[in-house]
């Protein structure tokens, strides 16, 4: 029913899709702020189960019902959207997940619970829809548009699903930008800053660290690397572990964990890991925890600072080593850092402030809530959008784009770290008499092909000729935001195509079907990370804010 007291509003929000936890914000009188969500809170776990009924059930009430049937709630799943269903790969992942991972129609990971199979895309969609009605109550005005981030490790099948999610939401999503380019946003948007940032981004289950320049209100991505499977869970787990075998080692005993147990110990972990980042002591009390033989205890133990430090250290260490390994990817010392900002919930743990600390000789960023800085660099672009404010934003692309060679082999055409826009060419050399049907394309940095991410088949259908043999070259566009589009073009012929990704087939029918087709791409040289970093390069993307929001058209997941 039309409910005239509800403003329609051309307000665009920001939104962190987060693994563990989603946020959304907005600007309000120049300052942007946290949107509250419906029980109040400033995040919502990025958590969705369904009722009796089978509707979806989000946020902290579906998180209170992963104690009750953890099998049945969906939690961390965007660490699996748009990843193409592979055995071997999912083997990988599924210890991971309290829930059954399945193959969606289109052959995409997905969750099976309450007896059916959920696209993840689905699960997305619910989050979004959530904080798009947070949203809606908060301001008392209908809300439409969004800016999204992602991680700057994110593919293209990854950011258009996310497009997609926003569409089945309700909203549009007028921009996808990297979590740590809002981050950056959030720190030094419209303050005339000259510095160059490290952000830090240790969240629920991954960790990102990226180096951003900020220049006045340009902000480029110099160097962006991670760690997919390191967060906040890893401590959790280590002290739930800790817990378990303390109180095994107590009663000479063995805990068998049921699913439900298994929860239980793990949320009361992660409570005792978010006091000892306030207080040395913490307190744990889990009742009615049942033994091998049985019968049940009350789990009662203290933890303390020194117990979390000891057992997490080599989680910590693993953060230092990535720091600096994308400092030798920029050819940067810590020393040439100016400042370190601190992203994601699980750098409120005091050792690993220290640590960064010891590291940079300095005290990292404190400013902003680490939980709700992405939101509010969001915002803070949704609203510069609205207002046809210049923020000039610089991304690099994340991991190399290439293409699946006749043997198997990968051949990057887009290195990793190239700033974006950026163009790519490969040739492909088609002997006479065979007919290219579908070129794999993949992303990572994997040797081989089938070892990268699939992102999907090129359809060449209708371009080979059979008497000679003809030269087909690719063009492979990535547009400020890393989405990806492909140009065929065969000069002898005049054909001449814009190619969309389909993943109708498997990674193997794809390498399989190109046969003996020679490729080859001109060996530019790699991206200098570092001259990047010192300035404007070359032909370099002066990316000025009218052309580029209007070249936020056509992708190719909308098309398609
Ligand atoms: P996301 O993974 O969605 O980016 P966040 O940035 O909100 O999520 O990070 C979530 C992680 O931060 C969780 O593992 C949570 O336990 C951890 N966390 C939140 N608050 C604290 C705290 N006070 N001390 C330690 N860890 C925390
Ligand atoms: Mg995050």
């Amino acid at each position: 029913m039309h409910n005239p007291a509800v403003r329609e509003s051309d307000r665009s929000i920001g939104i962190d899709l987060g693994t563990t936890y989603s946020c959304a914000a907005i600007v309000e009188g120049g300052r942007p702020q946290v949107i509250r969500s419906r029980l109040g809170y400033s995040t919502i776990p990025s958590v969705v189960t369904f009722d009796d009924q089978g509707q979806p059930v989000v946020g902290q009430d579906a998180e209170r019902r992963t104690i009750l049937q953890p099998e049945e709630t969906i939690y961390g799943s965007k660490r699996l959207i748009g990843r193409t269903y592979l055995p071997g790969v999912v083997e990988r992942f599924q210890p991971h997940f309290q829930y059954k991972l399945g193959p969606d129609q289109d052959g995409f990971v997905a969750a099976c619970v309450g007896g059916r199979t959920v696209p993840l895309v689905e699960v997305s969609s619910y989050i979004l829809r959530e904080l798009r009605i947070a949203s809606q109550r908060s301001l008392g005005e209908k809300v439409h548009r969004a800016v999204v981030t992602v991680p700057a490790y994110f593919n293209e099948n990854q950011r258009g699903f996310v497009r997609e999610a926003g569409r089945r939401a309700g909203l549009e999503i007028i921009r996808i930008i990297n979590e740590p380019t809002a981050a950056a946003l959030c720190f030094g948007f419209n303050r005339a800053e000259h510095k160059r940032l490290l952000v830090f981004d240790l969240g629920g289950g991954t960790f990102d660290v990226s180096i951003v320049d900020l220049d006045g209100n340009t902000f480029t991505v110099v160097a962006t690397h991670g760690d997919t499977f390191l967060g906040g869970l890893d401590f959790d787990r280590r002290i739930a572990e800790f817990l378990q075998q303390r109180a095994e080692e107590r009663l000479d005993r063995e805990i068998i964990l049921s699913p439900s147990d298994r929860q239980r110990l793990r949320l009361a972990a992660q409570d005792a890991k978010h006091q000892l980042s306030e207080l040395p002591r913490a307190a744990v009390q889990i009742p009615m925890m049942k033994l091998a033989d049985g019968t049940k205890i009350d789990l009662t133990d203290t933890i303390d600072r020194h117990d979390l430090d000891e057992i997490t250290g080599d989680l910590v260490d693993r953060t230092v080593a990535v720091v600096n390994e994308t400092l030798a990817m920029a050819s940067l010392q810590a020393k040439e850092i100016d400042e370190v900002l601190l992203v994601g919930g699980q750098t409120r743990m005091p050792a690993v402030q220290k640590r960064l600390r010891e590291m940079f000789g300095r005290e990292p960023t404190k400013r902003i809530h680490p939980d709700e800085v992405v939101a509010l660099g969001a915002a803070i672009a949704a609203d510069a959008h609205d207002r046809d404010d210049t923020a000039t934003l610089r991304d690099v692309l994340p991991l190399s784009i290439g293409i699946g060679g006749a043997d198997g082999s990968f051949i990057p055409v887009i290195p990793r770290n190239t700033p974006v826009p950026h163009e790519g060419v490969a040739t492909l050399e088609i002997p006479a008499g065979s007919q290219v049907m579908k070129i794999g394309v993949f992303q990572g940095e994997k040797k081989t092909a089938k070892a990268n991410e699939f992102l999907g088949a090129l359809g060449l259908e209708g371009l080979a000729v059979a008497e000679q043999p003809v030269s087909c070259e690719l063009v492979f566009s990535l547009d400020a935001e890393c989405l990806l589009r492909v140009r065929a073009s065969v000069e002898a012929t005049g054909f001449e195509r814009e190619v969309t990704l389909g993943t109708q087939q498997t990674p193997d029918q794809v390498l399989e079907q190109l046969g003996k087709v020679r490729i080859s791409v001109p060996t530019a040289a790699p991206p200098d990370v570092a001259t990047a970093a010192a300035g404007p390069r070359g032909p370099a993307p002066q990316i000025e804010k009218k052309g580029f929001w209007q070249r936020l058209k056509g992708w190719l997941f909308e098309d398609g």
